[in-house]
């Protein structure tokens, strides 16, 4: 079978422009224009097009699941990888209990597979992001707090490197792109065409509940959830600022979410919790079980497709003053716009494993700017850099699957990740085949 190219010089521009903009999250559609799109459909595939790359002396990017929101796959004049029609789907080895996933599934769907199976793993709170770009970032999952980063559950990786030949990575060969496919995101330096990845048994026990507050309570509201966060098992707590439906005006609201082996201990957990949350709430729903599609389906209605977005992310000083954090809630862009206050308590605490992955905290904030008018496209981008640059001193860093590496330089790695990064980068891919992080150069 020939390869399914289209390429920007001789297709129909409708089709050129269809193909490049094929499941980009982001509707506000990026500004490059590749030499071509090719949508491969097997690993075989993948090679050929690294080779035909080779041979014209061109640039290779790659898209998996579309959903980063600086469209790192769209760039001038190379030729796009595009997954989305990757013939294997997931896997599970029953007795191993790994998954082996095509790197364009979405979170959504290996939730679905591994459930009939009995089990489940670390999937994007978005339910459409892909796997391949989400776990090569590192991956911030459902429960991250507790279960760790979603990147620690891979234990190999399949992948074609940039001069074209196809070879696992795992601990035992090829480790240091092992450990660059574990927080490396865009700057992976070979295309990834499988992941393998620890399971673990079905959640048996989800519940749910949930706090509104004034959004002028934001201060008071943080505190007490790092309390929560930091005296309970078990739970993922997430502050979000935006403009409740139900009150027409800005709130902050807090989602506490408790995984168990059983329904009593989940229920009292989230029974412990309640006695201790702060007057004043206007809402709020209280021990409401749940599962994992249920909290992907509502989490998806926060991010709706076919909207605009421009985000940014902070991992806030441990000892940061709180109500440093004020311009931060009462600047909501627009009505649909996010602001999120994640807990990464305990995981923050510990030693992570030898990885790319490097940089974290007690307490992760990212603004997400949703609209869908091109009128407003600089007036939301302007919101979100403004309060980043201006909460930036009081960070450690950022981190890199939620941010536009053009909009301000942070601090992705910690030094040495960073180095050695550089050097897995110069090792596998010295002629620099592999697009890289737009707007970082390495
Ligand atoms: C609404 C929304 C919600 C999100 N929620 C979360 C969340 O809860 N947790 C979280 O951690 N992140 C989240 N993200 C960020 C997301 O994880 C990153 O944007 C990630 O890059 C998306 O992966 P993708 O494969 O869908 O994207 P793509 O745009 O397809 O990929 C992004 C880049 O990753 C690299 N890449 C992807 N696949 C491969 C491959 N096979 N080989 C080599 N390089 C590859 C390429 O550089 C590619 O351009 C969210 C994003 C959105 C839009």
């Amino acid at each position: 079978m020939p390869l399914n190219i289209v390429w920007r010089d001789n297709a129909d521009p409708a089709i050129y422009e269809a193909a490049r903009t094929s499941r980009l999250f982001n509707a506000q559609k990026p500004t490059q224009y590749p030499l071509a799109i090719a949508f491969v459909k097997d690993t075989s595939e993948v090679i050929d097009v690294i080779h035909l790359a080779i041979q014209m002396g061109c640039r290779i990017s790659v898209r998996a699941g579309g959903h980063s929101y600086a469209s790192w796959s769209v760039r001038d004049e190379a030729i796009l990888i595009d997954m989305g029609e990757l013939s294997e789907d997931a896997s599970l080895d029953e007795d191993t209990g790994i998954v082996s996933v095509p790197p364009s599934i979405t979170g959504k769907d290996l939730i679905e597979y591994l459930d009939t199976k009995g089990r489940v793993c670390s999937v994007g709170h978005c339910p459409d992001v892909g796997l391949g770009g989400f776990l090569l970032g590192g991956g911030m999952g459902w429960n991250c707090n507790n279960w760790g980063w979603a990147c620690e559950q891979v234990v190999a990786i399949d992948l074609v490197t940039a001069d074209g030949r196809f070879m696992r990575a795992d601990t035992q060969q090829q480790s240091d792109l092992f450990w660059a496919a574990r927080g490396a995101g865009p700057a992976f330096p070979g295309v990834v065409t499988r992941l393998y990845l620890k399971t673990k048994p079905a959640i048996q026990s989800m519940f749910s509940s949930g706090y509104v507050y004034p959004i002028r309570s934001y201060s008071t509201i943080l505190q007490w959830t790092t309390t929560v966060s930091t005296s309970n098992d078990s739970i993922e707590v997430l502050a979000i600022g935006s403009y409740s439906a139900d009150l027409k005006e800005p709130c902050v609201t807090v989602s506490v979410l408790a995984y168990g082996d059983n329904d009593d201990d989940a229920r009292d957990v989230l029974q412990r919790i309640d006695a201790s949350h702060p007057d004043g709430s206007l809402l709020q729903w209280k021990c409401e079980k749940t599962n994992m599609q249920q909290q992907l389906e509502k989490s998806g209605q926060s991010f709706p497709n076919n909207h605009r977005y421009y985000v940014d992310n902070l991992w806030l000083d441990d000892d940061m003053d709180l109500s440093l954090l004020g311009r931060a809630f009462n600047s909501l862009p627009t009505k649909k716009s996010l602001l999120l206050c994640q807990s990464m308590f305990p995981c923050s605490q510990r030693n992570l494993p030898n990885m790319a992955l490097s940089v974290q905290s007690n307490r992760w904030l990212a603004m997400y700017a949703i609209w869908e008018e091109e009128a407003d496209d600089s007036r939301c981008q302007a919101t979100v850099h403004e309060v980043m640059a201006e909460l930036q001193q009081h960070s450690k860093g950022s981190y890199l699957g939620e941010l536009d590496f053009r909009a301000r330089r942070g601090h992705y790695w910690g030094d040495d990740q960073y180095e050695r990064l550089v050097s897995v980068r110069r090792k596998w891919d010295p002629l620099n085949r592999i697009c890289g992080c737009v707007g970082l150069e390495m």
